[in-house]
């Protein structure tokens, strides 16, 4: 039986670990040719076999334009790529303020940038971005610049939808909750009392579990498919009751 992504060719970023290789794996199971990308190589190796694997740093304008280039065409394209910086305003130094913007917001600018001219060209294309419910829907606490970049995420994905809508493109988010990811993992054992952060994490999500990467992958697997073909400017929210 023909998946719902076959035929279609997925460029997705920060693919290594995590929901974005989640999205590989739920996107090689609907049958599309997926492209994986990521600034690191250490986890190519855990990638579906399928998957074309490919070093990617968002941030590199020139690296962004070539990994387009040297593909036929990107059917659909999946920001998630992203760096979680910890901290209230005060504790957001200037080097962190700008490296959350790189990688969250910028990277986004030049990725779209990169595919929308053949998108265009062949009056078709899906954008799929990975934000977060902690932007303009809810606050979480030391997440200042985390949040104002998602935020961004979400303005980003409304301009370019209604910008492009009558080019046959559409661009969507994402906004997770709290996601048992390695970089959440790595985030809970840096904290001063991890059993505790870990509980308090749990906590805050009505439906007391912490969301699976695959969970967030089932809504790529929408919004990249023609089954969302009405869908341009949404933001799906996947967060088991978080931001309620
Ligand atoms: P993760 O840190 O586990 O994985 C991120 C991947 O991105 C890594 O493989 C990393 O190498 C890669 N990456 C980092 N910088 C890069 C760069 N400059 N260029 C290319 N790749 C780069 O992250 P995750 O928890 O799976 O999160 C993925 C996305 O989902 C992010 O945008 C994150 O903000 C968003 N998100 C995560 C959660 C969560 O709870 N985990 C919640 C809401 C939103």
């Amino acid at each position: 039986m023909a998946g719902r992504l076959a035929g279609k060719t997925c460029l997705v970023t920060g693919a290594g670990q995590g929901i974005g290789r989640a999205i590989v794996e739920a996107f090689v199971a609907e049958g599309a040719s997926v492209i994986a990308s990521d600034i690191s190589d250490a986890h190519f190796g855990d990638l579906p076999r399928e998957a074309m694997a490919e070093r990617l740093d968002v941030t590199d304008a020139a690296a962004a334009s070539a990994i387009v280039e040297r593909h036929a065409r990107i059917d659909v394209l999946v920001n998630c790529a992203g760096y979680v910086a910890v901290g209230d305003i005060l504790e957001c130094d200037a080097a962190d303020f700008a490296r959350s913007l790189r990688i969250n917001v910028e990277s986004i600018y030049l990725m779209i940038r990169a595919v929308l001219p053949g998108m265009r060209a062949r009056r078709s294309g899906a954008i799929v971005n990975i934000a977060s419910v902690v932007s303009t829907t809810m606050a979480a606490r030391r997440r200042f610049v985390y949040s104002a970049t998602k935020g961004a995420v979400l303005a980003m994905t409304r301009s370019i939808a209604l910008d492009f809508v009558g080019d046959g493109i559409r661009c969507n988010s994402i906004s997770p909750g709290t996601v048992d990811t390695p970089s959440l993992a790595e985030r809970i054992g840096t904290s001063a009392e991890p059993e505790r952060t870990r509980a308090e994490m749990i906590a805050r999500q009505p439906m007391g579990r912490l969301g699976q990467p695959r969970e967030i992958a089932a809504a790529a697997v929408l919004l990249a498919s023609d089954e969302s073909a009405f869908m341009t400017g949404a933001d799906v929210v996947v967060d088991g009751g978080c931001a309620l």
